[in-house]
Formats: structure tokens, sequence, C-alpha cells
């Protein structure tokens, strides 16, 4: 066959074309007869026919990548929280009318068809989010590259509330099918675990190369995705490692007739893609845990290496071929693994293989709590990475004699530096492996990275302060802007033409526009509208009526005590006792939102859930009251749920601890959205702040430096509780049962942690600057006009937080790499 013989149908663009291709992909690929096909056929027909629409750019692509030399990054995450992809796609290519106009002339909704679609929910939160950012910027960058990951087949859990409480099931996504994806059977790496090592000697050895034997083996095969970019032929590509059996089923239990038994080994192999695990910052010290991270960084660096050396004989450029990003230390075992193949497989002299791993590896670092940052316990990272365990074990015996002969022995300096934490149980610390093995490491805001600096790095950042920084995390505009918020979208479009998209700085030209009354008022009519399809929502879902006159104060992310919700519940029931003092007093009518699940294993977050529950509904059933106040927890907190609620949002709540939440994208979310912020000097909020105008943002509570302070010389939350009134009582109401029946033990444990126990995310010793700043929130409140400018100058600052302006950082400063250019 010569290429000229090889001839296939271009898809085309217009109504009729996908009329056609929408009926021909229900009948030949689904299967199924229209007068008998579900909402679901027809979003599974649609998506393969729009997913022909991108298969000709990402193949060019891939195309233009090899034939420009390009360096490529691989962007390691043990998370990817897509979300949905319909509608993303419709936008990206430009479909969206199209698309809709085909399916009507069917008489089907597309966008009743478009809910249908489940998230792709492969993370926790925002790590995995940033994640799936970034991925979108990449392709609309032409950044080449791929993201790598695991294809879990239960992603996060789903959260029912039952009761008042959080109850976990399991999120099967791929009940119908996932028809974004193309497997690829044939690319498949095997992946070792357990066994021992040997010695290789010989002539051409390299010294110190080992042979692993007698593993345990699991095959990783492929599952491809096609990330569309924003105004460009360009895409990206989400790789995804799901585990095989590397036998079917165990031939000589099947011929004595053990079936059962037959198949689980099988089974076992298998479960180590089986389900995404439920903590982004709890340590988690389970075997199956490490398994996963073993397993898709193995079989990412052998795919790496296998498509470097189709075109290469030896591996002299592969510092310039290729860079590796790790997604925090999840991935770290990457370090290792490049190490081992090339040394035992490909017989790489030690010194040329560090040269190499140093040049290639760059590192993100996602938070400082201590208790979050990942070890392994020696004896079990040994048992099931023996070879990894030694390599890991001799780099540390060279950096550790290094520095020996540059600073003189200091045994306290090694103990703090080792990369193996030797108090106690002896384990492996794998953010340290990561600062070894980088020539770039960064945190995710300015506060955050200089944090990261004195605290938790401060040794490294003294030996080697080249490779520390900032990369301030982004959002994508695509999906946080144009796709979750089409009132205002169309408003941008029409006053500073479509754009941002792709240049989010564009935004600054609404400045002069906030003193402009008739944008005033359009823009106050797009956030009715939001509000209007929220109320919807929840009055649809969870049979609760809200006012949409009412200020929708919001905050929605992971429960955690460091993001303190529990400070908001404060506000709120003071709130309340307030407007049972004073009826008629001139209260600004508020819907409170919350949002979020709790790690599973996580009893305060929980119990923290089902005290929002407890406290909304008292509140929302007591007439004397609910005009005035609701309280809202919108359950199964998802991508999709974030592009309902976020742009509804009048109040965005970031209100962690200063000094805890490394950036936060929510935030960002919030403010590009036409919210106003109440929060911290934390995290990215910090810069949000300084790029919209302090006078524009309210800001209260401790800096971090009082933080620190106050935790130094002794903090003791119960002069807060004796000494504030209105606390106390709030404080009171909860401790005696005023939500709970009665119940007085339901939550003690929450008093207590406050009061007695050391209050140790310093809620009691911010509260009173909280409160005070919400009285200033109502005050603007009640002026719609004054509301609405400030709100406008948010918008406009805001450019700086696009992925894209990220990415392009990313790009420049770490990776080192060129846009692939398309013809
Ligand atoms: C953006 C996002 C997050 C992160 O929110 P933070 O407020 O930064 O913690 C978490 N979950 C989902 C679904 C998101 O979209």
């Amino acid at each position: 066959m010569t290429i000229e013989d090889f001839k296939y149908d271009h898809p085309d663009r217009d109504v009729a074309a996908f009329k056609r291709a929408v009926a021909n992909k229900l009948i030949y690929a689904v299967g199924k007869d229209p007068v008998a096909a579900s909402q679901d056929d027809w979003l599974h027909a649609t998506a393969l026919a729009v997913r022909d629409q991108l298969v000709e750019r990402w193949m060019s692509t891939t195309r233009a990548q090899y034939a420009q030399r390009l360096k490529r990054t691989y962007y390691l995450s043990m998370e990817f929280l897509i979300g949905r992809t319909f509608t993303n796609a419709l936008l990206a290519l430009e479909l969206y009318d199209t698309v809709k106009h085909a399916l009507a002339d069917f008489g089907v909704d597309m966008e009743q068809v478009a809910e249908r679609e489940p998230d792709a929910a492969l993370g926790n939160g925002g790590l995995g989010r940033l994640a799936a950012c970034f991925l979108d910027s990449m392709a609309t960058l032409g950044v080449p590259g791929l993201g790598y990951g695991i294809r879990y087949e239960y992603g996060m859990f789903r959260q029912n509330i039952v009761d008042g409480q959080q109850v976990e099931t399991p999120d099967y996504w791929l009940t119908r099918g996932n028809p974004w994806e193309f497997a690829r059977p044939e690319v498949r790496f095997r992946v070792r675990f357990g066994g021992h090592v040997q010695k290789r000697e010989g002539k051409g050895v390299p010294y110190g190369a080992a042979r692993w034997v007698d593993t345990h083996d699991v095959l990783a095969v492929a599952y491809d995705t096609i990330i569309p970019g924003y105004g460009t032929q360009a895409t990206n590509t989400l790789r995804l490692w799901s585990a095989r059996a590397t036998e079917e089923i165990d031939l000589s239990a099947f011929n004595r007739g053990q079936y059962m038994d037959a198949v689980e080994s099988k089974n076992h192999s298998e479960n180590v893609s089986r389900v995404l695990y439920p903590d982004d910052s709890t340590p988690s010290g389970r075997e199956l845990r490490l398994h996963q991270e073993y397993f898709f960084v193995s079989a990412s660096v052998q795919d790496m290496l296998h498509r470097y050396l189709r075109n290469h004989d030896d591996f002299d450029a592969l510092p310039e071929q290729i860079s590796i990003h790790l997604n925090d230390t999840h991935p770290v075992l990457a370090v290792p693994e490049l190490m081992r193949l090339l040394i035992d497989e490909h017989d790489l002299p030690w010194d040329t293989a560090w040269g190499h791993t140093q040049k290639i590896f760059s590192y993100t670092n996602h938070t400082l709590m201590h208790e979050a940052l990942e070890t392994w316990p020696v004896e079990m990272f040994g048992r099931i990475l023996p070879r990894h365990l030694q390599i890991v074990f001799d780099l540390n015996a060279r950096f550790l004699a290094g520095i020996t002969q540059k600073h003189g022995h200091d045994a306290e300096l090694m103990r703090r530096l080792s990369l193996i934490d030797e108090n106690g149980e002896r384990r492996v610390r794998m953010a340290y492996v990561a600062v070894l093995a980088s020539h770039s490491i960064n945190g995710v805001s300015e506060l955050h990275s200089e944090l990261m600096k004195q605290s938790i790095f401060a040794d490294f950042a003294r030996l080697f302060p080249e490779r520390f920084n900032n990369k301030t995390n982004g959002v994508t505009p695509r999906r946080w802007l144009a796709q979750a918020n089409p009132p205002l979208a169309k408003l941008l479009d029409q006053r500073i033409g479509r754009g941002w998209r792709r240049d989010l700085d564009q935004l600054v030209a609404l400045r002069p526009m906030a003193q402009q009354p008739a944008f005033v008022r359009a823009f106050r009519h797009a956030k009715r509208e939001n509000k209007l399809r929220l109320c919807n929502w929840i009055e649809q879902h969870m049979g609760l009526t809200v006012d949409t006159d009412a200020m929708f104060d919001v905050q929605v992310k992971r429960i955690h005590e460091y993001k303190r919700q529990l400070l908001n519940v404060l506000h709120v029931v003071t709130r309340y006792l307030r407007i049972l003092d004073e009826p008629e007093g001139n209260h600004v009518p508020r819907v409170v939102v919350f949002a979020g699940k709790a790690a599973s294993a996580y009893q305060m977050a929980k119990l923290v859930i089902r005290l929002i529950n407890d406290v909304a509904a008292v509140i929302n059933n007591d007439d004397r009251a609910n005009k005035l106040l609701k309280v809202v927890f919108v359950p199964n907190y998802s991508v999709s749920l974030a592009e309902l609620i976020i742009p509804a949002a009048d109040l965005s709540e970031q209100i962690s601890t200063a000094g805890t939440e490394a950036s936060g994208t929510g935030n960002m979310k919030f403010a590009i959205n036409g919210a106003l912020t109440i929060g911290t000097l934390d995290g990215a909020n910090v810069e949000m702040r300084d790029a919209v105008g302090p006078e524009n943002f309210f800001i209260f509570g401790n800096t971090t430096e009082q933080v620190a302070d106050i935790r130094a010389s002794g903090y003791r939350p119960a002069d807060y509780y004796e000494a504030n009134l209105e606390l106390q009582r709030a404080l009171d109401a909860i401790r005696d049962g005023m939500f709970s029946h009665g119940e007085t033990a339901r939550y003690h444990a929450i008093f207590d942690a406050l009061v007695n126990w050391g209050d140790h995310y310093q809620l009691l010793a911010d509260y009173a600057s909280y409160i005070e700043t919400q009285e200033r929130v109502d005050a603007l409140y009640r002026d719609p006009d004054a509301w609405a400018r400030m709100a406008i100058l948010n918008v406009a600052g805001m450019g700086k937080f696009s992925s894209d302006r990220t990415i392009a950082e990313y790009a420049h400063d770490i990776w080192k790499t060129k846009p692939v250019s398309l013809g």
C-alpha cells in the first residue's frame, strides 16, 4: 500500500454532516435503533462523532512533534481531576451550536444529554484539578508532552448525605464505557514487584549494576485520551495505565478444576489500578498505594525510553529530549526507576545515569503540612522494591559523602539531610529524593515557595539555592469561564472581544467599564442568571427554596480542619443568634453554601459535615430566621458541581489558617467569575489581593508570622472563648445541643478541639476579625452597584491567574521546551 491509496472521510463540520455522523455512530458503533435510543446512547454516539473531529489534529500534532524533534515534557501525576469532556471538546472545536442544532433535529436536547456524562473524577481536589488545567494549557500553548497517570476503575467516591452524615459509595464511572479513550492493548509494559537482587558482573557491565529476579509481575496497558487545545490545531495526550495480569488465569489451577482459585491471582494483580485513594493531605501507609505509585511511573518511564529509542541509538541526547515533571512526591519512584533502567537494562555508568536524571527531573511541592509529607517504611519499600531501595541507599551514601567532603563531618546535619529518616522506624523521605534528583523545585504561590525554603527544605535550600523557585498556580479560562459561565462569557465577548480565552490579561479592559452604569447592569444580570441556574438545581435536587436576591456566600472545597469550614459555621451560628435576638433588625439575607468531601478515615472532617447539615436543618426550618439565612450543603462536590456553583457565588470563602494553604485554585475560579473574596493572607490569596487591589478584597485574620508567634508563645484558645461573649454563645450553642436535638454529646469533640485541646488551626484567634469583616461585607452588599463595581474590578485584575501563564513559565524556566509549530 502507498499512502496515496489510504483514503478516509474527513469529518465535515456543518449541521447536515454532523447529523449524518451522529446517525452513523448510533447505528454502527452503539448499535441502537433511534426509536429505542436512550439519552446515554445519544451521548455516546455524539461523543464518538465529536472525537472524530479531534483525531486529525491529534495525529498531525504527534507527527509534527516527531518531525521537529522537540523535547517532550512528561507530566506525572497520581491524579487528574478532569470532570466532563463533552462540552469542553465542543467549545475547543467551536462546534457547540452545530451539534446543538444537529441533535435538536433528532428531537434530542444537547444540554440534557451533556448532563448525563459522568465526571472523570480521577482525583481528590486541587492537586488533581491543577493537573487537568495544566493539560489543557499545554495543549493550548502547543507544549509537546503527555500526561501520565492511572486509569482508576473507581474514581473519587460518591458522597451521599444520609441523616446529615457523609456516606461513601463507589464511583464506577466506566459503567457505560468511555467514548473518549482509545484502548491501546498493544502498548503494554511489564511492571515488577518483590523478588530479590543479584549482582551483575562481567565485561561491559557497569559498576553496581544488578539483576532483579523472582519478581511478581503485572502488565500496564495504555489508554489514551485526546486533550484538545483551544484556538489551535495542537492537542495533548493523557495516557492512563490500567493493570492486567501477566497470565489471564492460573492454568494449572484451572486444569485442576479450581476455577475460582484460577482467576484469583488475576484479580489480585489487577487491583493495582482499581481505586483512587481518597486522601490528599493525610499520610497513607498502605502497601497498595506504594504498588500504585510504582506501577504507573515504571510503565511511564519505560514508555518514554521506548519512544526515545525509536530515533536515537544512545542516551547522550536524553536530557535534551525529555523532561519529567513530578506533581508532588507521589511519582518520585520515577527517579530510582530511571536510574535502574539506565544502569541495569541499558548499561550506563552510574555517574552518567545520575547526571541525566538530575537534568531531566523537576518537582512541584504542594504542601508544608508535616503529616502530609510522604515517607515509606524502609522495610516495606525494600520488600516491594528491593532494587530501588538499593539505589536510594546508594544515592544517599554518595550525597552524604559529598556533604562531608565539603562541610566536614556534622552528624546532626547528616541526620537532617539524609534520604532516610532514622528516628524510630526507618523511613524513606520521598520529598528529599525529589529534591536531590531535581534541577528545579517549585512551590505554587509566592508565599508558599518562601515558606518551603524556610521550613521543610531549609537545609536543601542552603545547599542548592539555585534549584528553588515559584510558579504560582492558575486555572484554565476555557473551563472555568467560557464553559462554566455562559452569561458572563457572552457579555465579555460583546464588550472586549473573544481573545480572553487564550490571553486572560485582556480582562484588564474591563477596568474602565466598572464606571459604566450600563455595563454594571449587564454584569449584575449575568450574575443573576447564574444564581437562578443554581437555585433551580437546588430546588430540583434538594427540594430547598432559596432567594436569588440573597447574598450567595460560598465555601466549596475538600473538608479539612486547616481550611476551617468550622470558622464559617461559627459565623453562621453567630448570625443566626443575632437574627433571633433582633428579628426586626436590618440583616442582609444570605444563603450560605457548602460542598466538599471528607477523606473516609478523617473523623473530625466527617463530624464537621454533620454539624453543617445539622445547623442547616435547624436554621432552614426556623421561620423566625429562614427568610434571612439559609444553609445549603450540596452533596457530592465535583468538577461539574463546581462549574455550577462557582459562577453563582457573590462571596468566596478562602479562610484557611495563614501559612497552611499552598496556593488554592478555587479562590481563583471564584474571582474570575465575579465573586468577592473574604480570605486570609494565605496561599495565592496574597497575590490575588495585589492583582485586584487591596481595596477590592476582604482580608481578615492573623498573618503567617502572627500565627507562628501565637503558636510559639503558647496559644490559649480558652482565653478567646472567655473574652468574647458572642463567640462563647456560638460555641455553647453547638456544645449544648441547639443543633443536635439536645443530644449534647454529638459535638463535644468539636467544642473540645477548639476550646480545650489547643485549637490547632487558631479559629478562635481569628474569629473576631472574621465577624467584623463579614459586617463590612454586609455593608457593601447593601449597595448592589458598588458591590458589582468591585466584582468587575476583581474580574479585570485576574488575568495573571490563567494556567496558560503558569504553563508558559514552566515551559520557559523549567522544561526549556519549544512549542510545536503546525503549518
Ligand atoms: C478547584 C477545585 C478544587 C480546589 O479547590 P480549593 O478551594 O483550592 O481547595 C477542589 N475540587 C474541585 C472539584 C475543584 O474544581
